[in-house]
């Protein structure tokens, strides 16, 4: 949560650039004039140079990921830390502020003591469950429009696995939440 007095929130997508889903996502906030934050998987940043080059220059926040999506409850921080540094480098040229999600949310508590020196690390309180293939897309919306309020960072995925809810709910989602005079502010 963001400490906040306005009602403002935070859009957060994981796992891409992937083409066919970030590509979409990116019109609609581009549609509804909304900026977004962006957690990279560096290999994908690699696969699709166009991808991660549309999201920079649409003025949304770039995030590390980790290089490979490594989970940090069975990796050694020895390769933790080289492969979040083998995705800041492919993040290198877009300038990015240094903001780590650790895939699935996993980091042990000595990885979390030392990469805070170097990272700023950014979880989440509204899971949006995208990825979910027995959900239905009612459920989903509803369940994310319950779940906001002011401060929120909702975790989206911009990828296969989630583009069949994510297609559905998100631009309604974005929509009911500008009527309730939300606003959308990059990390
Ligand atoms: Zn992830």
């Amino acid at each position: 949560m963001i400490e906040t007095d306005t009602k403002d929130v935070s859009l957060t997508f994981d796992d891409g650039p992937v083409a066919g889903v970030t590509d979409w996502v990116l019109r609609v906030l581009q549609d509804f004039d909304v900026r977004a934050t962006f957690f990279c998987v560096g290999e994908n940043v690699l696969n699709q140079p166009d991808l991660i080059q549309k999201i920079a220059e649409e003025g949304h926040s770039i995030g590390n990921h980790t290089h490979n999506h490594l989970n940090g409850w069975t990796t050694s921080f020895e390769k933790y830390h080289a492969n979040i540094m083998k995705c800041e480098e492919a993040l290198a040229p877009f300038n990015t502020g240094r903001l780590l999600r650790p895939p699935f949310g996993k980091l042990q508590p000595l990885h979390i003591r030392k990469l805070k020196n170097e990272f700023e690390i950014v979880m989440w309180n509204v899971l949006a469950g995208d990825y979910r293939p027995d959900v239905d897309t009612a459920t989903c919306l509803n369940g994310c429009l319950d779940a906001v309020s002011a401060g929120s960072i909702i975790l989206f995925h911009d990828s296969m696995k989630a583009c069949r809810l994510l297609k559905a709910m998100l631009p309604e989602f974005i929509e009911k939440l500008l009527k309730q005079d939300y606003t959308f502010t990059p990390l």
